[in-house]
């Protein structure tokens, strides 16, 4: 064998070792990539009640409990709201609260976020005034209205209806909130696939409210979860039941990891 000939099986070797090397890296970095849950709000709430803002509070949360995520919060003033294609492309969830800019959301971020959904399975969970929100109404494609709402309650009982579902999981049967506006049903979207959660106002006039707390559906090949609670002057995503409801609902409806 010449000289040039060894040289040449040395270079060969070499860049052999390096596709075989390359190749494993990549397998393991799709591997340890971390999930990630995007949690968005508007910035309308009191910063007495949420100093900085709703999305700021549940991430707090999330961050206690879901360890190996990444929590990233995004808001309607940035650029792309926040959100651009590739914080949206590697999302395995997407958490919304919005309630006086629901008209200012972009509706080409809405269609990207109902492809995510729908085509490629992303989590979708919106929060209480969210129920008019736009990617909300995009993925029910109903009205989403509910038949009233009225300030005029004092606090929120939420019952677990469905124990063995996974958002229920070491959720107490039940547990109460301070909570001042209730949501009345019927709430016009389409048939649930599980009540999660249903409630009780306590109403200052001394009567009651029952309606539905916590909805789960099958949107494409995605899964939604819209849970009632969570009016801007009640710090109730500091509550560590709703905390938990979330953080269960968020691997509840993440997708499945390939
Ligand atoms: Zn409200």
């Amino acid at each position: 064998m010449t000289s040039i000939e060894s040289f040449r099986i040395a270079v060969l070797s070499l860049a052999a070792i390096g596709i075989v090397v390359s190749s494993t890296t990549s397998k393991a970095q799709e591997k340890t990539a971390k999930r990630c849950v995007v949690v968005w709000s508007e910035g309308t709430a009191p910063t007495n009640i949420y100093p900085h803002d709703i999305n700021a509070a549940i991430a707090e949360g999330l961050k206690t409990s879901l360890k190996d995520w990444e929590v990233v919060t995004a808001g309607i003033d940035s650029p792309d709201h926040g959100i651009p294609d590739a914080l949206l492309n590697r999302a395995d969830v997407l958490i919304w609260w919005g309630h006086k800019k629901h008209g200012a959301v972009k509706d080409d971020l809405v269609a990207k976020i109902e492809k995510r959904v729908k085509e490629d399975g992303m989590g979708f969970i919106s929060l209480h005034s969210s129920h008019f929100a736009k990617p909300n109404k995009k993925l029910m494609g109903t009205a989403c209205s509910w038949g009233a709402y009225v300030g005029d309650s004092t606090t929120l009982k939420i019952t677990v209806k469905d124990a063995d579902h996974p958002i229920a999981k070491g959720i107490p049967k039940e547990f109460s909130m301070t909570h001042n506006e209730r949501y009345s049903d019927p709430y016009a979207v389409p048939e649930a696939k599980s009540i999660v959660f249903e409630g009780v106002a306590d109403l200052k006039n001394g009567k009651k409210d029952e309606s539905k707390q916590g909805f789960c559906w099958d949107v494409g090949k995605g899964k939604m979860f819209y849970f009632q609670p969570g009016h801007e002057t009640n710090p109730i995503f500091f509550d560590e039941n709703v905390r938990k409801i979330i953080a269960n609902a968020v691997l509840w409806a993440a997708p499945e990891k390939k």
